[in-house]
């Protein structure tokens, strides 16, 4: 396209809201063949509630709260939002924990009082030898909802379970319908459970995703898909879809996101609606036409 007409379409763009940063992308978005949608903040708000705690012993659940809430302080998670937000609602007030760490795509860890809180994914209580038998099922059931269930383990003992709930955005569903009636094929990739993830592609009609995915590992999905003669959108919003937004043939941030994705992607989607990405990719196909 002539130097001229990417400009038109820059300009169209921004119209609608998407923000395109280099011209080769612009021409590029009506070529993807494969676009890859991240979960959490991407296809839902990113603004999840807390909505379940099942306690395993004889504390509360306001008890239970408060010992999450003062282990997730430290973390930036949405998850860990949720937790802490919960917890102010019910003027809970979280105490001081030391040797906090995250464990990326896992969850987090800390010691308050002497006592080792742990608090995350299935994967996490695996490699931490937690039993975690007695809320499997109960977990999978909060899962099969669309939500995402967390252990808590004091001590290297299971002591609840609480799930989260994050509303997928209101019109993530006709945006993807869009995509897929352009002929690409619509992908969700997120580091949330297999049976969450699941239930919420098929709220949204996409059947082709992956889930468990840890944070290193979403750059080389996009990888796997480009071998495989795919031109790849990539749509994220977090830190952890910063690589795989760099590699992908086209990177779209959602404005609403972190700085770090938006800086990786060559378009941004200023309005935070999946909307933006048929929208970017018909002024990509209109730029292309103008020139012909
Ligand atoms: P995504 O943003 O795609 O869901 P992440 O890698 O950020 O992927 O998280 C993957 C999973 O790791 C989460 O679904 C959750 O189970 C667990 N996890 C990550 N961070 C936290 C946290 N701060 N508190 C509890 N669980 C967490
Ligand atoms: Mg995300």
């Amino acid at each position: 396209a002539t130097p001229m007409s990417v400009m038109v379409g820059v300009g169209k763009a921004a119209e609608a809201g998407v923000l395109i940063r280099n011209g080769e992308a612009l021409q590029t978005a009506s070529k993807i063949t494969t676009m890859v949608l991240d979960k959490t903040g991407t296809i839902t708000e990113g603004a999840p509630k807390v909505t379940d705690i099942i306690v395993a012993g004889s504390q509360t659940e306001d008890e239970i709260l408060l010992l999450v809430a003062s282990l997730e302080a430290g973390s930036e998670h949405p998850l860990a939002m949720a937790i802490v937000e919960s917890a102010a609602d019910k003027g809970i007030s979280p105490k001081k924990v030391t040797d906090f760490a995250s464990l990326s795509g896992m969850g987090v860890e800390a010691t308050l009082q002497n006592k080792k809180l742990l608090f995350g994914n299935e994967k996490l209580m695996k490699q931490q030898g937690i039993a975690i038998d007695k809320f499997v099922d109960k977990a999978q059931q909060l899962a099969a909802e669309a939500k995402t269930p967390m252990y808590f383990a004091v001590d290297a003992e299971l002591a609840a379970v609480i799930a989260v709930a994050d509303p997928i955005k209101s019109d993530s569903i006709e945006a993807i319908k869009r995509l897929q009636n352009n002929g690409i094929r619509v992908v969700m990739l997120t580091g949330d459970n297999r049976m969450t993830a699941h239930a919420v592609a098929g709220k949204v009609g996409i059947t082709d995703f992956v889930a468990e995915v840890m944070p290193e590992d979403k750059a080389k999905k996009v990888a796997e898909y480009q071998a495989n003669g795919e031109i790849v959108g990539m749509t994220g919003d977090g830190i952890n879809d910063a690589p795989a937004l760099a590699h992908a043939n086209v990177g779209f941030a959602i404005g609403t996101g972190t700085d770090v994705a938006i800086e990786s992607a060559d378009i941004t989607l200023m309005r935070g609606s999946l909307h933006g990405l048929a929208d970017a990719i018909a002024v990509s196909k209109a730029t292309l036409t103008n020139i012909k």
